[in-house]
């Protein structure tokens, strides 16, 4: 069989590998490189073959309690062994994943339960307060728990607990199963899966306020990591070493790191933060080949006091993606650091990657570049049909990497899915050459520092507030989270003098994960409207940055 970039020309393979069940890729790693390292976490490091035995170990346990295919199964984790073992042993277990971001607040961890349906929740031990709040509400019957420490190495694994103790975290609430005692011994029994079975509800904001989940299958999720894999030339299995900083719950972190680095034998070192320090600390200390981020990251790179003596010479590949990458900042990436980086374009409803600039074949100014093998794009107007060339319209995405459709959700699959094709709401335009610039954002979305905010989600918690009229939430350009949040509200009569800044913001805060709370905060005596009374948003704000 021919290498997957063998139809590389000009930095283009053309051709789809063709997809494998996830847990077969990284059982296949395991056969292959046993004793390689696959996962590294502050100091803690375990092959392939004792990863394989987790797995095993946590889908048994799984399947010990009534876990069956298809039963939710939601993961609360930050970058971490127990993240990747809980997902793999989800999938190996025939269950389904659902990504929960650690940051979510009671409110926000109660819609995406409820919603998923999930029975089992893998939590991190600090974040139980969070879930005991809503417990009653969900329906959750089985709570799997665990602290950094259950993989930390001596003594780490014992400092570890006396840090929290003085922050007055530990002990944890005794509550659920403690991950070591929940896993089980011996092996999982094999549950008939296909390729076209659910493998993750991946939860995305949605215009109407309320996140809402993407299928995304087994072939899904395993196309776009060998997707990704086909367009990385330089790939060699068994020998790279990826850095998963960005976090795993993203769908981006996700395929880009993990899954790209467990189904091509490479070692995947793990940061449950990330913070740029430990970033380029990581990258010296175990040569990091390839590293996916965000533009903000890159902005921090940049900024970072003597990155041009860093040694990150080991570096091949840096891929950002999940929002526009300012050229300079590519370009001052590059020359300080030696490393090539290449902006990407995906959603989450794609798994996520469907366009990426070559490495090696031209790049160009603003563009994302073309559609990875096996993606088809288009630009279309409001009828489906395809704008002429160099004509903005929306893009329309059509792969294996594409989404099932919304769970439980047939409305919103029926407007984002047509013939096959997904609807990104994005607004791009196609040059001669095949490639795409993304022009604007169809969807009414904020993202702050990779982060997606859904303004309407913000604006419904300010509505809660008993001295908000009214709201407006809009993006405004930040040098460094390249957005941020801004809220414009009218304070009823009664609270004029009463509220300020500062206790919208605490509200906020109680409401929404940090990310999403307003960095601006103003009061105004009235909105700008439209005749109808819609809320002329863009008079509020400066434009957003448009390439
Ligand atoms: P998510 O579903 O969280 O992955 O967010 C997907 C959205 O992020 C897309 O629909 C785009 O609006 C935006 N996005 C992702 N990558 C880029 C990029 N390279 N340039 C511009 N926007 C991007």
């Amino acid at each position: 069989m021919k290498p997957w970039h063998a139809h590389y020309d000009q930095g283009v393979p053309l051709e789809a590998p063709s997809p494998w069940l996830l847990t077969d890729l990284l059982r296949e790693s395991v056969r292959r490189y046993p004793k390689r390292v696959a996962l590294e976490f502050l100091g803690r490091r375990l092959t392939y073959e004792a990863l394989w035995r987790e797995v095993e170990a946590f889908a048994q346990g799984l399947q010990a309690r009534g876990v069956q295919k298809g039963t939710r199964v939601a993961i609360m984790l930050p970058n971490s062994p127990q993240f990747v073992i809980a997902f793999y042993g989800t999938l190996l277990a025939g269950g389904v994943a659902v990504n929960t971001n650690p940051m979510y607040t009671p409110r926000e961890l109660r819609h995406q339960l409820l919603d998923s349906g999930a029975e089992v929740l893998v939590i991190l031990d600090q974040l139980l307060p969070r879930y005991l709040e809503v417990q009653k509400e969900v329906p959750v019957r089985l709570v799997v728990r665990t602290g950094l420490q259950d993989y930390l190495p001596f003594p780490k694994n014992l400092l570890y607990p006396l840090r929290l103790r003085r922050q007055g975290q530990w002990p944890p609430p005794a509550f659920g199963v403690a991950w070591r005692e929940f896993l089980g011994r011996g092996s999982p029994s094999p549950v008939p899966l296909d390729l076209d079975d659910l493998a993750l509800i991946q939860y995305t904001g949605g215009t109407t306020g309320v996140s809402k989940g993407a299928m995304l299958t087994h072939r899904a999720l395993s196309a776009n990591a060998l997707q990704v894999r086909s367009w990385t030339p330089d790939f060699e299995e068994g020998k790279e070493v990826v850095l998963g900083a960005i976090p795993f719950f993203h769908v981006y972190g996700m395929t880009v790191g993990m899954n790209l680095a467990l189904s091509g034998g490479a070692s995947l070192i793990l940061l449950p933060r990330p913070e740029i320090k430990a970033i380029v600390e990581a990258i010296e200390k175990h040569g990091v080949t390839l590293f996916p981020g965000v533009p903000t990251l890159y902005v921090a790179f940049n900024r970072f006091p003597g990155i041009e003596k860093r040694n990150l010479r080991t570096l091949k590949a840096c891929i950002s993606g999940s929002a526009p990458l300012p050229l300079e900042v590519a370009e001052t990436f590059e020359r300080l650091t030696g490393a090539k980086l290449v902006e990407g374009y995906g959603l989450t409803e794609a798994s996520p990657v469907t366009h990426c600039s070559p490495l090696y074949g031209t790049r160009k100014k603003g563009s994302v570049g073309l559609p990875l093998p096996g993606v088809d794009a288009k630009v279309v107007d409001e009828e489906g049909q395809e704008v002429p060339l160099g004509e903005v319209g929306e893009l329309i995405v059509k792969g294996p990497n594409i989404m099932k459709g919304y769970w439980n959700r047939p409305e919103e699959t029926q407007r984002a899915l047509k013939d096959g094709w997904l609807y990104t709401g994005d607004m791009a335009r196609m040059d001669q050459d095949g490639y795409f610039y993304i022009v604007d954002r169809k969807k009414d979305m904020i993202i702050a520092g990779g982060y997606n905010i859904y303004p309407r989600e913000v604006e419904e918690v300010l509505y809660q507030h008993p001295a908000v009229q009214e709201a407006a939430v809009v993006g405004v350009p930040d040098p460094y989270r390249g957005e941020t949040v801004a809220a414009f509200i009218v304070l009823k009569d009664e609270y004029k003098d009463k509220v300020t800044r500062e206790d919208i913001e605490k509200f906020c805060r109680e409401n929404l994960a940090a990310y999403k709370v307003p960095r601006i905060i103003e009061f105004r005596e009235s909105l700008p409207k439209s005749a109808v009374g819609k809320v002329l948003k863009r008079e509020l704000a400066p434009q957003k940055a448009v390439h």
